[in-house]
């Protein structure tokens, strides 16, 4: 008999995390990269936030709390999101679990069943795709441009939709391009999704980190609320990757089969990373906004430093902390035949880690995170240029 069941197989290592693992055994044997590869921020948690959960374990908030996040959380989850966006969820449409990707592997596991259509906008953040496969969904691809920034329209979308159409998942803005939808497109998306009863899958995982315009946020249209399903992290918005803290917005029935579900895997989110996250969610935003601005002044000065390559073309991301440039004049230089191969000899000959476009749906791109100390990113863009040079 085989050991393991097929669904294991259907999935892979996620290569961000593959990219990291290689950066560390190389880091551990001696030598000095560049790392453009982890999507977190630089930044250490701010210190309010620290102080809660450091508070909670010293008054012995330890024990299990209910299993969706204790009322003060989930409260001021809903709180947070209709102050910045408008929304109106109740106490009961709101689930806080151990890190984003939980809620959103979760809602694919209570919603998609075999043979189930997916649309999932390329490029993707690589687990959306896994996740999908693992639920024994089908994922649908929907290309974009990229000479259009990768805009995704009402129209494109509605040319996926067939009769297994169960759900569309939106990342903006987006890891790794960075693209925003913006708020006439997204209304117009809510709406076919609302009107066809298919569900609307939206991660927000960057909804903060928008640096064109005012983020809006689709959970704002409360008429469309039965067909959506609200991911939020704490991660990226709070300097908090390490925490795991993410939560879901819904109707109050995906909310109890979230939780039903989460009951039998997790139970609650660690007790005293919930009082983190309530300090996070209603102390002050200050830090938000100080790390948005300088996450900008980094794109800026990452995008100019990537101008001096010659060859490579990169589109400005609107928000998120990632640049997606276009590589394609190298791929096929120096022995290489894809992307891959240009990140795997780039990190092992140009001492620079960064993640291969194929990881995220495209063959002619590298995703490099930004988040690093100006010194970091001038060395590390002189190190890919001297690479790509002389391939
Ligand atoms: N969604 C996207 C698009 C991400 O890029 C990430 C993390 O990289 C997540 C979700 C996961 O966030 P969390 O750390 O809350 O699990």
């Amino acid at each position: 008999r085989k050991v393991f069941a097929d669904r294991i197989g259907r999935i892979e290592v996620s290569a961000t995390m593959a990219v990291a693992a290689e950066a560390a055994r190389l880091r551990a044997a001696g030598v000095n990269l560049v790392d453009f590869g982890a999507g977190e921020p630089h930044f250490p948690t701010p210190k309010h936030i620290k102080d809660a959960a450091i508070k909670a374990i010293e008054e012995n908030f330890t024990r299990y709390t209910v299993v969706p996040g204790i009322p003060d959380l989930r409260k001021a989850i809903v709180d947070r999101h209709a102050c910045d966006f408008g929304s109106d969820y109740g106490v009961d449409e709101a689930i806080f679990t151990t890190g984003e990707k939980l809620a959103l592997f979760n809602a694919i596991q209570i919603m998609v069943e075999h043979g189930d259509e997916v649309i999932l906008p390329v490029p993707y953040w690589v687990s959306f795709k896994d996740i999908i496969q693992y639920a024994g969904g089908k994922v649908v691809f929907l290309e974009t441009e990229e000479a259009q920034s990768f805009r995704i329209t009402a129209a494109a979308i509605e040319a996926k939709i067939t009769p297994q159409t169960k759900a569309i998942i939106l990342n903006s803005p987006s890891n790794p391009a960075g693209n925003v939808i913006d708020g006439a497109d997204l209304e117009r998306i809510v709406r076919v999704a609302h009107e066809r009863g298919i569900y609307l899958i939206l991660d927000e995982c960057y909804v903060y980190l928008n640096y064109e315009s005012k983020p809006v946020s689709a959970g704002s249209f409360g008429w469309a609320k039965e067909h959506m399903v609200v991911l939020g992290s704490l991660s990226k918005t709070y300097a908090m990757t390490g925490w795991r803290a993410g939560y879901a917005l819904g109707p109050k029935h995906v909310i109890a089969n979230l939780s039903k579900l989460q009951s039998q895997q997790t139970s609650n989110a660690t007790s005293f990373v919930q009082k983190g996250a309530i300090a996070a969610l209603a102390g002050s935003q200050q830090c938000v906004e100080e790390f948005r601005a300088e996450f900008k002044l980094l794109r800026d000065y990452m995008i100019a430093a990537l101008k001096t390559i010659p060859g490579v073309t990169c589109t400005v991301p609107a928000g998120a902390f990632y640049v997606y440039p276009n590589v394609g004049a190298y791929v096929g230089k120096g022995g290489t035949k894809s992307a891959t191969e240009l990140a795997t000899k780039m990190l092992h000959e140009g001492r620079v880690v960064v993640v291969p476009g194929e990881a995220f749906g495209t063959r002619e791109h590298v995703r490099l995170s930004y988040p690093v100390t100006r010194e970091s990113i001038d060395e590390g863009v002189k190190r890919m240029r001297e690479f790509l040079l002389n391939l």
